[in-house]
């Protein structure tokens, strides 16, 4: 019997820690331990079960979590490649891939006993009239408190549930367990109490009822006979009517898998309508001998907006699951609206867990359960899906694989859609990338075959692309002598549009009213508290907010710097380009999506809805209305600005760029009549919006990757950032010049080291910020010389969590 085990924590150290086999229960590898670290109690993920002493003294792990592994070898292979990859700790790692952490706060939970049941029973038949030395509204509550707990009918309840539900206090709850009226249990370690949720079904509606009794059994029948506990317990009636009527026998309690709660929304035309045409068929061939094969293969699904690539997804999973085995669908974060959910459930029944960003830790932890379990084997999900615990993987999907979403920016900084070929590789399945405007690393890798490529090169139906028009805005300066928001020729298309009860998209990738606020008279800018950013004008909320930090300030009257009031609000975001076009069209139906107006899935799914249902004469918005929508009433789309990445110093700009214009333009003309795209910009002669303008999206790549290999950059090189930070500039400077210093000194040969200098965005969230790029042609090299430069850093006694490592960045800012 092994003595010892190792346990990866979720700290920010590389390296794992030792502890002493408790002697009730021996641990698996693979399966979390409870154990203390430092002054408090940590779940960690055991590694290795060993007889090597260590050399220093060593703690007992406190409990066992798991009797099997919560990880399986493949999952663990698959973090100890991410934390090489990443440079990330492994523990940090696995914390990522595992939504069980909510699971284990401590936490303890209430039980009633029969004398707390007596208790109550007395108090309620000889009402109010009892005499006490406790203040009267104390006992109230104790009695409210053991009224809930009669409504649990014997469950647990978390002391976090009941305080906020009945406000009892802790004292007063102490006070029960003297009196033996409740008993208090620890349920740290307790995995199953969130598995299931309890549904209410009824049983019969006989015999006499009281108010309270009637209303629950008539909300009951009203939805069917059968509904989720809590939504009855959501009524105002004692908890304890519940309990009298389950006892009668007319409402049973059961227990059923919770599952995402399906949406309301219409569901939308099944995709499986139409017939594939045959490029569609040759992608679904495609990816079926794939997943045939039973060994890794990955392919590239180039398609138009339009062209039908989810009705391929859906096909391919479908036969994954008839031949009994397991896929994941990898979205993008604004992806999975409630009507996308609809369609799985319609699609896949049970089969299906939804993985959103809407859940609850505690839903995430079901959720992952019942994967677990294999009761649902057709994963869909953002980012941290790619980690579903699915046995007997065959197919990995990952739609709009360009997103920038797919990348966690926190430790560890992983790109989902790179995990996801690893997870493939590992697990002998297929992978399928999909996008109208794939990266330049996924194209690069179909040009060295790495993967194959397949194009759907047509719209369904022969619905021809949008005809995209360019309006140099520099022309329309000189002409009209004012500096124009909306040029004359997207105002009269709109008015076009408007008249034959036509629906319009208008994009300007920037939110708030004016996102500059600059004194004429000394020439600053109103900057951020805590970033080098300047803070944008909100109107309609009246304040100054800071879009990286959230920090909020007053609308100035006067400049901060020097008191001139010649204060000028510049430039437009979309709450101010909304109110033009009320000022324009002031008959016209105009709503706007962006972060200020959506707040969840919900917000986002009305607006859609309700231009779907043709309420809406005009959305304006940010990049969010820009993904993959399908609204057929959508014939225009006007682009505002959208170019405005291009003057940023980061080398995927132009990249950026032309997949937002494409994708944006991809809204247009999805229906029957055909969609006209009015592109407005500075940089009319820039390759990113003349290739856009034109469709043509191998024209881009080339001379995309001409720059890329010129400036030895992705996928020419491998990349990373290293971000120095604090909030002390003096400390960036001594740890910057030092790493800096130690890069000189230390050449790594083949890696290319530029830096320190500062970030382009210098200061954020108080953090003061130096950086340094590496690049190197070998992957290898480059991770060497990080691994070094860590080492160093720690000998140093700089700060593990001071010094970010960010492979293959997405941003440079
Ligand atoms: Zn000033
Ligand atoms: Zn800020």
């Amino acid at each position: 019997m092994p003595e010892f085990c190792d346990v990866a924590l979720p700290v920010p150290l590389d390296m794992a820690f030792t502890y002493r086999v408790p002697p009730e229960a021996m641990p698996v590898v693979g399966g979390r331990v409870l154990v203390p670290f430092r002054q408090q109690r940590m779940s960690g993920v055991v590694v290795e079960l060993h007889d090597r002493e260590p050399s220093v003294t060593t703690k007992s792990v406190l409990s066992v979590l798991d009797s099997t592994p919560v990880l399986d070898d493949q999952l663990l292979r698959l973090g100890r490649w991410i934390a090489a990859y990443y440079l990330a700790p492994l523990g940090e790692v696995f914390r990522s891939m595992l939504p069980l952490m909510a699971e284990f706060k401590r936490s303890v939970g209430y039980r009633i006993t029969e004398q707390g049941q007596m208790a109550l029973h007395i108090a309620s038949a000889s009402g109010s009239s009892r005499r006490s030395h406790r203040p009267p509204e104390e006992q109230a509550k104790e009695f409210q408190a053991l009224d809930y707990l009669i409504g649990a009918e014997g469950e647990l309840v978390r002391e976090g549930t009941l305080r906020s539900s009945v406000g009892v206090s802790r004292s007063a709850l102490e006070s029960m367990i003297r009196k033996k009226w409740i008993r208090r249990e620890d349920i740290s370690a307790s995995q199953d109490a969130t598995l299931t949720a309890k549904v209410a079904v009824l049983k019969s509606a006989e015999g006499k009822l009281n108010d309270n009794q009637r209303t629950l059994i008539e909300t009951l029948s009203a939805s069917g006979g059968k509904i989720p506990v809590e939504t009855l317990r959501s009524l105002d009636v004692p908890r304890s009517t519940l309990a009298t009527l389950v006892k009668r026998g007319l409402i049973e309690i059961i227990r059923e898998p919770a599952d995402f709660t399906v949406s309301r929304s219409k569901p939308r035309p099944s995709p499986f309508d139409f017939d594939f045409n045959r490029p569609q068929q040759a992608a679904l061939t495609g990816l079926r001998e794939g997943v045939e094969a039973r060994k890794f293969s990955g392919l590239l699904l180039h398609g138009v907006t339009g062209s039908g690539k989810t009705a391929v997804y859906l096909a391919g999973m479908r036969e994954v699951l008839a031949s009994g085995r397991s896929a994941i669908l990898l979205v993008p974060e604004i992806g999975l609206t409630p009507a996308v959910a609809a369609d799985l459930h319609q699609i896949f029944g049970d089969e299906v867990a939804i993985l959103h960003s809407a859940l609850s830790g505690r839903e995430r932890a079901e959720q992952w359960h019942r994967i677990k379990r294999g009761e649902a084997r057709m994963i869909v999900g953002t980012r941290s899906a790619v980690f579903a615990p699915v046995g007997d993987l065959a197919l990995i999907i990952v739609d709009e694989e360009h997103d920038a979403s797919y990348k966690q920016e926190e430790t560890p900084r992983y790109h989902a859609r790179d995990v996801a070929v690893m997870r493939a590789k590992m697990a002998g399945a297929a992978v399928v990338l999909g996008s109208a405007t794939p990266s330049l690393e996924s194209y690069f890798n179909t040009r060295k075959n790495k993967y194959s490529l397949i194009e759907l090169p047509d719209r369904v139906e022969q619905r021809p692309l949008p005809e995209v028009e360019i309006v140099d805005m520099r022309l329309e300066f000189q002409e009209t002598g004012h500096e124009q928001v909306i040029s004359r020729k997207l105002a009269a298309e709109i008015k076009d549009r408007l008249d034959r009860r036509e629906q319009v998209m208008v994009l300007l990738n920037r939110r708030g009213y004016s996102p500059v606020v600059l004194c004429r008279t000394c020439g600053k800018k109103l900057e951020c508290k805590n970033c080098a950013i300047a803070l944008t004008h909100h109107k309609r909320e009246h304040k100054m907010v800071c879009h990286y930090c959230g920090y909020i300030a007053p609308v100035p009257r006067a400049c901060v710097h020097c008191g001139s009031e010649y204060v000028y609000f510049l430039g437009t975001g979309s709450e101010k380009l909304e109110e033009l076009l009320h000022g324009i069209f002031p008959q016209a139906r105009i709503a706007r999506l962006d972060r200020d107006t959506v707040r969840g899935h919900e917000d986002f799914e009305r607006t859609l809805n309700a231009l779907n249902e043709g309420e809406l004469d005009v959305v304006v918005g940010t990049q969010m209305i820009a993904k993959g929508h399908d609204i057929h009433g959508v014939t225009l789309v006007g682009v505002v600005g959208a170019d405005v990445a291009l003057g940023f110093p980061d080398f995927r700009a132009a990249e950026r760029t032309f997949q937002l214009l494409t994708q944006v333009a991809g809204r247009a003309g999805r229906g029957q009549t055909p969609g006209k795209v009015i592109l407005q910009t500075y940089f009319q002669d820039h390759y990113a919006v003349q290739y856009a303008a034109h469709h043509d999206f191998a024209g881009f790549y080339e001379k995309e990757l001409q720059f890329r290999s010129w400036m030895h950059y992705p996928p020419y090189s491998a990349l990373a950032n290293v971000l120095v930070r604090s909030d002390k500039l003096d400390d960036v400077l001594q740890w910057s010049g030092q790493i800096g210093k130690w890069f000189a000194q230390n050449r790594h040969e083949g890696v290319r080291v530029l830096g320190p200098a500062a970030a382009p965005i210098m200061r954020l969230k108080r953090d003061y910020r130096y950086h340094f790029v590496l690049k190197s042609p070998s992957r290898e090299k480059l991770n060497l010389a990080l691994r070094a430069m860590l080492g160093y850093a720690a000998e140093q006694k700089i700060p593990r969590t001071q010094v970010i490592v960010d492979v293959d960045a997405q941003w440079l800012m």
